[in-house]
């Protein structure tokens, strides 16, 4: 088959690869409804991260499960799944404390830029739906798999409830889902942090009630001056610098909470400093999984539309375009139809 293949900083081609098989019994092999690039294929895409020779990208997913390995139980060829960007066995002490992210037999997700994938540990990983989503679904459902998943564990390390106040920090996609998961979880007031014109605008149209384009100490003075010197409750961070970790911490109020889901690169703290703070941390990589039935529903129902995050669409043939356009802005996030 035809998939995505990444070489090294800005050499992403679309080439033939082997067809994905079976290799463990814990295996489901699944034909790709549509997939997407996210804003952490980036950056090895920038040579912000080491990485070593061609890589298969890509790691949000959706599709039709087309083959089983002789162990998998809750899955069967024919049904529509989503699956999580770690895989895991859902059933170790640590996924049934719902970090499925730190599952002792985690695998990161790849080759999912492709026609088909291989899904390793397929019961615990993936969720069926009930029936086949009608197509218009499709890049909602898919939205699920990461994206939201990831802003929604965002809103809930950083205790977003009824009545909330927040902040978030950067407008990316994730950004702009922890916008949408902060108003479904009952935020009073969600405050971007966004220059981007068109990006502020789907802010809003998420959820947001103020927008703070400015950045650093002057953006922290803005969100002092919204909140009357107090800070928010719930930040969610989702970039991963130092300056938009610092902004986050000091948007918060003391016992305030921060949920940082930007993977973090060149970040570092202040111990005594942190302790002065007293705001709560927790972030990582998402436990997407624990979310996934919920957010599926939620979508089924009609109730979110995360897949509006998605700006520009194109056949999985243009890859290459696709991570050019998010590389230089041009796109939030870009849907591959496959
Ligand atoms: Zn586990």
């Amino acid at each position: 088959m035809l998939a995505t293949v990444m070489y090294g900083p800005g050499d992403v081609r679309f080439e033939n690869v082997d067809d994905p098989e079976i290799v463990e019994p814990t295996d489901a092999i699944i034909k790709l409804s549509a997939t997407c690039i996210c804003g952490s294929d980036l950056w090895p895409y920038r040579g912000l991260q080491p990485s070593q020779g061609p890589a298969h990208m890509g790691h949000e997913y959706c599709g039709v499960v087309v083959e089983v390995g002789r162990d998998v139980r809750t899955v069967r060829p024919g049904q529509f799944v989503v699956g999580s960007f770690c895989v895991s066995d859902n059933t170790c002490p640590h996924c049934k404390f719902g970090f499925q992210s730190s599952c002792v037999q985690r695998e990161f997700m790849t080759g999912a830029q492709a026609p088909y994938a291989r899904v390793p540990l397929a019961d615990g990983t993936l969720v069926a739906t009930a029936e086949m989503p009608p197509s218009d679904l499709i890049p909602h459902l898919l939205a699920t798999s990461d994206v939201l998943g990831t802003g929604w564990y965002g809103a809930d390390v950083a205790n977003v409830r009824a009545g909330s106040t927040v902040v978030v920090v950067g407008d990316g996609a994730v950004g702009l889902m922890g916008v949408l998961a902060a108003k479904e979880m009952g935020a009073d007031r969600i405050i971007a942090m966004s220059r981007h014109r068109a990006r502020q605008e789907l802010a809003k149209a998420f959820g947001a009630t103020d927008i703070v384009a400015e950045r650093g100490d002057t953006g922290i003075d803005r969100v002092n001056e919204l909140t009357r010197g107090i800070g928010v409750d719930s930040v969610l961070e989702c970039v991963g610098t130092q300056e938009a970790m610092t902004q986050a911490i000091n948007c918060a109020r003391p016992g305030g909470s921060i949920g940082y889901v930007g993977v973090p690169h060149g970040v570092t703290l202040d111990g005594q400093a942190i302790f002065f703070a007293q705001r709560r941390m927790m972030g990582g990589p998402a436990p997407v999984r624990r979310f996934l039935p919920d957010l599926m529903n939620r979508v089924l129902d009609g109730r979110l539309k995360p897949g509006r995050v998605f700006d520009l669409t194109l056949p999985l043939a243009d890859v290459a375009e696709g991570y050019r356009a998010m590389d230089q802005r041009r796109s939030i996030k870009a849907l591959l139809t496959v």
